[in-house]
């Protein structure tokens, strides 16, 4: 069966338009219904499907998550779906310009959307109201127009501060530098760690880091990351991100989660077989409780590891001896 395509390349995009005789505007919503099957949904079957429209000319999709067994808020909506897809695959920079959604942003997504620089000026048509008769729906508007009196990053951070989908660099280091000698990650691929076990835990530790590390957590200080690795050994990044409005935040956990489902990593969560967390010591929001219960949740037979990092002020390059 062929894998399901959560990003399609711009050459891609104009091909299908002109093919199906659409404007790439017009190409959204037609890939709405698409988006749709792919959801998982368990709890209210109920499939939601956004679909992308980047500056770079790609089209990104996005749906919902749920997780049986574990309180709602662990859900993943399908505009965070959306955003984190492209966080994740998309260049430095790629700026999200269009979305195309099969029901209305629910509040909880408008929110979300606002930690995007320029975030009032995204356009969104939703298709349910399509054949309904009111055309009037049937076209794209502005996020303000959907969330007039926004309350977002404005509100407590300076000017300066990068937004999602912004470029991040934490500066954050492990505490025990990856327990690699020189702690040079470019020994990761001179063969340097002497069993595969712990090759294998070295780079999910680094990918871990790196997510970390494009964490967007400027309200509480915490960034946090997390790296899950496949039964094939294909390792799947996430970044926790943080919204002003604090609820909407979401979880690394969940974006690695959306990391996996967007490469195509499979049917179901259970091929994840080893997830790595890397997160402040001491952090005032940590994720290591939530994130265990989760991934324990989806795939039971995970292994899962937790390393500190700091946020490197002391540089130390050496491991302490
Ligand atoms: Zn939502």
């Amino acid at each position: 069966m062929e894998r399901p395509q959560f990003v399609i390349e711009a050459s891609e995009v104009e091909s299908m338009a002109k093919k199906s005789g659409l404007s790439i505007l017009q190409l959204l919503p037609s890939l709405v219904k698409t988006a749709q099957k792919l959801a998982r949904p368990p709890i209210s079957k109920y499939h939601v499907g956004a679909v992308g429209l980047s500056s770079d000319g790609r089209i990104f999709l996005g749906v919902n998550l749920e997780f049986p067994g574990l309180p709602l808020h662990h859900s993943v909506h399908a505009e965070q779906f959306l955003i984190t897809n492209i966080a994740i695959n998309g260049e430095t920079n790629t700026q999200l310009k269009y979305i195309a959604v099969s029901s209305a942003p629910c509040g909880h997504c408008r929110q979300f959307l606002q930690e995007i620089r320029s975030a009032s000026d995204i356009q969104i048509l939703i298709t349910s109201t399509e054949n309904e008769g009111d055309n009037q729906d049937n076209v794209f508007r502005p996020i303000s127009h959907f969330l007039p009196y926004r309350f977002g990053p404005d509100d407590l951070l300076g000017k300066d501060v990068p937004l999602l989908l912004e470029p991040h660099h934490n500066g954050l280091i492990l505490n025990d530098n990856g327990n690699i000698p020189n702690s040079n990650p470019q020994n990761l691929c001179n063969g340097i760690a002497d069993s595969e076990a712990s090759q294998e835990e070295i780079e999910l530790k680094f990918a871990a880091l790196e997510a970390a590390n494009r964490s967007h957590a400027p309200y509480s200080g915490c960034p946090s990351g997390v790296a899950l690795m496949d039964l094939e050994g294909k390792i799947y990044k996430g970044s926790y991100m943080e919204s002003a409005a604090y609820n909407p935040s979401l979880g690394p956990v969940q974006a690695a989660l959306v990391g996996y489902l967007a490469s195509g990593g499979g049917d179901g969560y259970d091929k994840i077989v080893v997830g790595v967390l890397v997160e402040k010591e001491g952090a005032v929001v940590r994720q290591e409780g939530t994130a265990r219960l989760l991934l324990n949740s989806v795939s039971p037979q995970c292994d899962f590891r937790v390393f500190n990092c700091n946020s490197g002020s002391n540089n130390c390059k050496k491991p302490s001896s």
